[in-house]
């Protein structure tokens, strides 16, 4: 099944049983504590922490997300990509638990004749919260999941809350078991690639109070209104409905997989088995070609643009990966003029506007392209020598050195130092970075002629130059 087809019949699904259909909104995230849309709740929150009241009481969704947090099991695991799509079911004060719980097992349950997606349902395990019995007792009672297939897991996994007051509850997901080819016996807590997880369903019924983080606080009372919050990664059911062995060999990114290898002279899955475990490093690298390039695409396509911090440095980022693992690959000429026609194409039948805005997109894609090639140009000379001298760890003045003069961003001095099993001395690099900045900051102050000059903020953002990629990792929270 298409993955078109799979969001189409999640959508009809939900429809039909009294559910408003909502766009997607875009990438770029309205809400200030978030760089992107990372779950399909997101657009919703309004609603969910009863700030608006809702136009309708229940709406489905299939919401282009992106997860940075992830960028680094892309390829290894089965199941992660940058960008993916959540379909997502919302009920605001309406249906709770047992219907939600019905509603998604009725549709991976029901015959792909009768418009469902046929999972067996023999295959399926659920989890619940720990103490949340009354979930255990809907599976157990009302699907008639037998209890060997239902695992009660604690608060990292099963609890959702946003990290500050407000709403929180238990929730329950759904797990497929594709069998032993795929690795370990013994359900979601012993291997998270072989029982994948499809579906998360958030029961959202408490209030928490102030707490340390994710995980410590207490709960204050009910809430008013009960919600009901769901995500099932899209790219996931087609994995499991296409018989891939992964998220990346999907309609979706299979033909950039593909293109990807033929440019390098690759016979992608050769030397790889069908689990994440048994995956040859060339194949884990086309991998994260495929998704890196698609993920750049859709980001483009939302407006963001490269750019040395915030989201456009995310871009940034993700386009150099995907063109140094295509170096890594042995291909070493322009890789974005190949590739993102190949996205382009698999992605606007479902994203009409991609098409359509694809001179724009393009320029930008390959503009960026010819200045990292530059960049390497010029730093790998320094970078290789640096490396090839260095006894246990690439030193600051080099790095910095690197960073200064060359534009080479200290993650990627990391990551090329890191192939060659080499660290670098980071601490010592922001030393640097920080004694440059006080020196700047104390030259401004001497040029400072009294008056508005946002000539010197100019200066100030030059100088902090490329912005940390970590730091935005920590202003993200998986949402669902
Ligand atoms: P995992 O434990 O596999 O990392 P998760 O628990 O972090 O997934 P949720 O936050 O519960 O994921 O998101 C809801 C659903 O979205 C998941 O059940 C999964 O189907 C899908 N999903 C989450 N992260 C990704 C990703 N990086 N790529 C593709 N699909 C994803
Ligand atoms: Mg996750
Ligand atoms: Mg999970
Ligand atoms: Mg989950």
């Amino acid at each position: 099944m298409r993955t078109a087809e799979v969001k189409r019949r999640f959508l009809e699904h939900f429809e039909q049983r009294g559910h408003t259909v909502a766009a997607s909104a875009p990438l770029p995230a309205e809400d200030p504590n978030l760089l992107f849309v990372n779950a399909g709740m997101v657009p919703f929150k309004p609603y969910l922490l009863g700030q608006v009241t809702p136009p309708y009481p229940r709406a489905a969704s299939v919401q282009k997300c992106i997860r940075t947090l992830d960028i680094d099991e892309v390829g290894k695991t089965t199941r992660h990509g940058t960008f993916f799509q959540m379909n997502g079911n919302f009920s605001f004060g309406d249906y709770f638990k047992e219907e939600a719980i019905r509603l998604a097992w009725d549709l991976v349950t029901k015959a792909q004749d009768d418009g469902g997606y046929g999972l067996d349902a023999e295959r399926i395990w659920a989890t619940v919260y720990l103490d949340d019995d009354e979930a255990y007792g809907i599976w157990r009672d009302v699907i008639g999941l037998p209890e060997a297939r239902i695992v009660r897991r604690g608060k990292a996994d099963n609890f959702w809350s946003m990290g500050v007051p407000g709403p929180c509850g238990p929730c329950s997901e759904l797990y497929y078991d594709r069998g032993p080819a795929y690795g370990r016996e013994g359900g979601p807590e012993v291997d998270e690639d072989r029982y994948m997880e499809f579906w998360n369903l958030v029961f959202m019924q408490y209030e928490r109070g102030e707490g340390s983080g994710k995980e410590d606080f207490p709960i204050l009372g009910d809430l008013p209104a009960r919600n009901i919050d769901t995500g099932m990664g899209l790219e996931r059911m087609a994995t499991l409905l296409q018989g891939v062995d992964n998220l990346y060999e999907i309609d979706e990114t299979r033909p950039i997989l593909d293109a990807a290898a033929r440019l390098a002279g690759k016979r992608y899955g050769e030397h790889s088995g069908h689990s994440a475990a048994e995956s040859h490093p060339d194949d884990v690298r086309l991998r994260v070609v495929a998704d890196h390039v698609r993920t750049a695409l859709m980001l483009i396509g939302d407006g963001v643009t490269p750019a040395n911090e915030g989201r456009g440095y995310v871009l940034r980022r993700i386009l150099r990966r995907a063109v140094r693992a295509m170096r890594l690959l042995g291909y070493e000429d322009p890789v974005l003029p190949e590739l993102l026609p190949v996205a382009r194409d698999v992605m606007a039948p479902s994203y009409p506007e991609l098409a359509a805005d694809f001179e724009r997109i393009s320029s930008y894609a390959y503009g960026e392209e010819e200045a990292f090639r530059g960049t390497l140009r010029q730093g790998s000379v320094i970078l290789d020598q640096a490396l090839d001298t260095a006894e246990d760890r690439l030193g600051a003045a080099t790095a910095f050195q690197l960073h200064d003069t060359y534009g080479f961003p200290i993650d990627l001095t990391v990551e090329i130092a890191g192939e060659r099993g080499l660290a670098v001395d980071v601490a010592g690099f922001r030393e640097l970075m920080s004694e440059q900045r006080r020196r700047a900051k104390a030259d401004a102050q001497a040029k400072k002629s009294g008056h508005a000059d946002t000539g010197l903020f100019r200066a100030v953002l030059d100088e902090s130059g490329p912005t940390d990629w970590l730091a935005y990792e920590t202003l993200e929270t998986d949402s669902t």
